[in-house]
């Protein structure tokens, strides 16, 4: 392979600019820097985005999907129904209630929750289903809810990666989050496609359990303190029950409402290089890019190639080979019941995805990547498969 001379293509890069740093510079200098206007403000923004009645926003993902199981009582000796192939904290929420989480196993073709799993794993202490929308590409919700309906369980949405996408449920499309369980869970983690530094939102229907999740995200203060810095009267605040700081800043939410703005924008340029990248695959042998169910249109938050036996190079080799032409990858997503959390807890029997962890890599893709970069991949993956002319 030719000495490379370019900088590394990293595996994801997000787009912020100018704009974004004029927002943050305007929130600190407006004196009001934690949960204040500009948080609200982005919360009706996120809500009108998704189709949901209520968005509130809070530090990050992994509070809001603890916050969401929290507000639906899951406790000591209680299962949570999810996957071991997801982002670790996906698991760890479960846990932080004292719960236990039961991992089903995927559909190899998506990297998504298989819904004839969730069935067998519902038992009497089954407190939730959290299926998770892994990459950006909706999972079988349909299938999950009539589960979920039919056993009377609350479905929470792990959302970090599917701002964005839409599913199909009922011959509607609609965005990820309106949302069509319980209550939705999304990242702004810089390696989601919209980002705010660090940030989380959860979005439901339910009027009383935004009023709940809105309480606990600052203490269980009975008064917020927008209201006693508004009051003509003193105001003294109670904490009925034990409460979080959650919170999300106000300098976290300016920078989140100027890329909003952007999501119109980062989608289509994300679906136009996938689409690029899935036609460039389908002439080399042994990578199957993503599949596409009929109910969801992903917004490539990730895009993940299988590597299968008809690869003439394995997984690691190729992923060796792409970084010696300065190409970032990454392994296929992590299994919770592999890490050491968790294995003890076992035996488990996941072959899918142990096999997905194992068997996928991840190639670059950025609102920001040139024709001329993903160019450069794909040929570099020509080369490396053998399949250079
Ligand atoms: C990123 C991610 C999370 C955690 O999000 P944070 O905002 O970093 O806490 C949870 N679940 C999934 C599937 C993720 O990809």
């Amino acid at each position: 392979m030719r000495t490379p001379t370019r900088p590394t293509i990293p595996i994801a890069k997000p787009q912020l600019g100018e704009e974004e740093a004029a927002a943050a510079r305007e929130a600190i200098l407006s004196g009001w820097v934690t949960q204040g206007p500009r948080v609200l403000a982005f919360e009706a923004a996120f809500g009108h985005a998704v189709g949901a009645a209520h968005a509130c926003a809070v530090s990050n993902c992994t509070t809001a999907l603890h916050l969401a199981l929290h507000v639906l009582g899951v406790g000591p000796g209680d299962e949570v129904v999810t996957v071991s192939h997801s982002f670790i904290a996906t698991a760890n929420v479960v846990r932080y209630c004292g719960a236990t989480p039961v991992f089903v196993d995927i559909d190899p073709r998506t990297f998504n929750i298989d819904p004839a799993g969730v069935e067998a794993a519902i038992t009497p202490r089954t407190k939730a289903i959290m299926p998770v929308h892994q990459m950006g590409l909706p999972c079988d919700l349909a299938a999950v809810l009539a589960v979920a309906t039919r056993h009377g369980l609350p479905v929470v949405e792990d959302a970090a990666c599917a701002i964005g996408s839409e599913i199909r449920l009922a011959d509607k499309w609609e965005r990820v989050g309106r949302p069509h369980g319980t209550i939705a869970c999304f990242s702004f983690h810089p390696r989601k496609i919209v980002t705010t530094g660090d940030g989380g939102m959860l979005t439901t229907n339910d009027p009383a359990l935004d009023a709940k999740v809105r309480s606990l995200r600052q203490h269980a203060m009975s008064v917020p303190d927008t209201t006693r810095h508004a009051a003509k009267r003193v105001i003294f605040e109670e904490y009925p029950e034990v409460g979080f700081n959650y919170r999300m800043t106000d300098i976290q939410a300016a920078v989140g409402a100027v890329q909003l703005r952007r999501l119109p924008g980062i989608l289509a340029r994300r679906v136009e290089l996938a689409g690029r990248y899935a036609r460039a695959l389908a002439g080399l042998p042994g990578l199957v890019p993503p599949h596409v169910p009929d109910y969801a249109r992903p917004n490539y938050q990730s895009y993940p190639v299988r590597v299968t036996a008809d690869c003439p190079v394995s997984r690691n080799g190729l992923m060796t080979r792409l970084l010696a032409c300065m190409i970032s990858t990454r392994r296929g997503i992590m299994n919770a019941h592999q890490e050491a959390g968790y294995v003890t807890a076992g035996p488990y029997r996941l072959p899918e995805s142990e096999a997905a962890r194992d068997g996928t890599l991840l190639l670059p893709l950025f609102h920001s990547m040139t024709d001329e970069e993903q160019e450069y991949v794909v040929a570099c993956l020509r080369r490396a498969t053998g399949s250079a002319r």
